[in-house]
């Protein structure tokens, strides 16, 4: 059993896929080809946002966002305590100070007063400018942001949407990756939308990030690519990628994400009995990236974790350490935060298989393994 299937997917995908990697290998246009210009058009549509500029990665969407609002030295950057560390890595690496922010005790996303708090002793303490927050889609469930929008307007601070896990998902009727000034995604093969490598996109309706961000990915180029007008990167989304990318997106739109929602139904009735569930909030819909579940406590967790691995059933933590507590932000400043929902998630939180190719019987086995690992 697999905790994420992909080779299940492509041996679903494997006509349209090969026809499509085969299109690029006979064309040849290896960088920047057609089908990357058609991905980006068929995700705005998707998303209903103007601009999309893939490039090599999740983390490099991000770094070109912050790089074009120009984020860096003396800035605050808030951003919830439960994420994967590239949410604000490359935020720090252009000389910014990230401020973590407790998580909420249902969804675990970023809780809006945790994040007030921190933002309020920022200003009071005077030593950095509030500058943007990173509002993350934890495991594909989307934070509440007409409460983060509403801080964001109080404090004049960027809010910027970290929608990596949750490429597919919904918060009032509006898709993950169109909120916030703009957005970052991934198209590492884990995620909801993956391809057969590293990949990633910004997602924007602002005209200028977009010119800013499509330069920036091409060593800062100008009119041309020998006009260079600012330092960039070289980070762009491979023709191959682009080429898988756009029939798993069709694909994701046609039934993977029902699917998705499907497994999570019967997984939330069937555990949702004994354990804590993340709660998906009214007019939302997850992307499950992972499906995750809380146990009693640590012993709980990894009895049942062991239990699964007796049978063959692969489960992960995710995460087991909040970013608070990393060695490489040990001197990152707290403000007295205690991260109490933050600590007890990690210290509870179990992922079990999710994934749209997972049948019935599969997941019945999976529920059962759980519910029978301890009483
Ligand atoms: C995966 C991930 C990223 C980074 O994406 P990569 O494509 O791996 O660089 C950023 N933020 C979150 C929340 C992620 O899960």
């Amino acid at each position: 059993m697999q905790f994420i299937d992909i080779q299940a997917q492509y041996a679903v995908l494997k006509e349209k896929m090969d026809a499509a990697i085969h299109a690029v290998l006979e064309h040849g246009q290896f960088i920047m080809g057609p089908e990357v210009a058609a991905l980006e058009e068929e995700i705005g549509e998707y998303l209903n946002v103007k601009h999309v500029i893939t490039c090599a990665n999740g983390t490099d969407a991000l770094q070109l966002l912050y790089m074009s609002y120009g984020i860096g030295q003396g800035d605050a950057v808030f951003c919830p305590d439960i994420t994967f560390v590239a949410t604000v890595e490359p935020a720090c690496m252009l000389g910014a100070v990230p401020v973590f922010c407790d998580v909420e005790t249902q969804s675990f996303n970023i809780c809006p007063s945790s994040l007030e708090r921190q933002v309020q002793a920022v200003i009071r303490e005077g030593k950095y400018r509030p500058r943007a927050i990173i509002a993350v889609d934890f495991l594909g469930n989307p934070a509440d942001y007409d409460a983060l929008q509403v801080i964001a307007e109080k404090y004049n601070i960027l809010l910027i949407e970290d929608a990596a896990q949750s490429f597919g998902g919904e918060y009032k009727g509006k898709k993950c990756g169109a909120f916030g000034a703009s957005a970052a995604s991934s198209f590492f093969p884990a995620k909801p939308l993956g391809c057969y490598g590293d990949g990633g996109a910004v997602i924007t309706n602002d005209d200028t990030i977009a010119d800013i961000c499509r330069s920036l990915r091409f060593h800062g180029k100008g009119a041309s690519k020998y006009e260079n007008i600012r330092i960039g990167m070289n980070s762009r989304l491979d023709t191959i990628q682009a080429a898988v990318l756009r029939v798993k997106l069709k694909a994701l739109k046609e039934f993977e994400m029902d699917r998705r929602q499907e497994t999570a139904a019967r997984y939330d009735d069937a555990l949702g009995e004994r354990f804590q569930l993340l709660n998906v909030g009214e007019g939302s819909l997850s992307a499950y990236a992972q499906y995750a579940f809380l146990a009693r406590d640590t012993k709980e967790r990894d009895i049942i974790a062991a239990r699964l691995t007796e049978k063959s059933i692969p489960s992960m933590v995710y995460y087991p350490y909040p970013q608070h507590t990393l060695e490489v932000f040990k001197n990152a400043p707290t403000y007295g935060e205690k991260f109490a929902a933050s600590n007890d998630y990690c210290a509870r939180t179990l992922s079990i298989p999710m994934h749209p190719y997972l049948d019935k019987d599969t997941q019945d086995t999976i529920i059962s393994a759980v519910m029978g690992a301890t009483s």
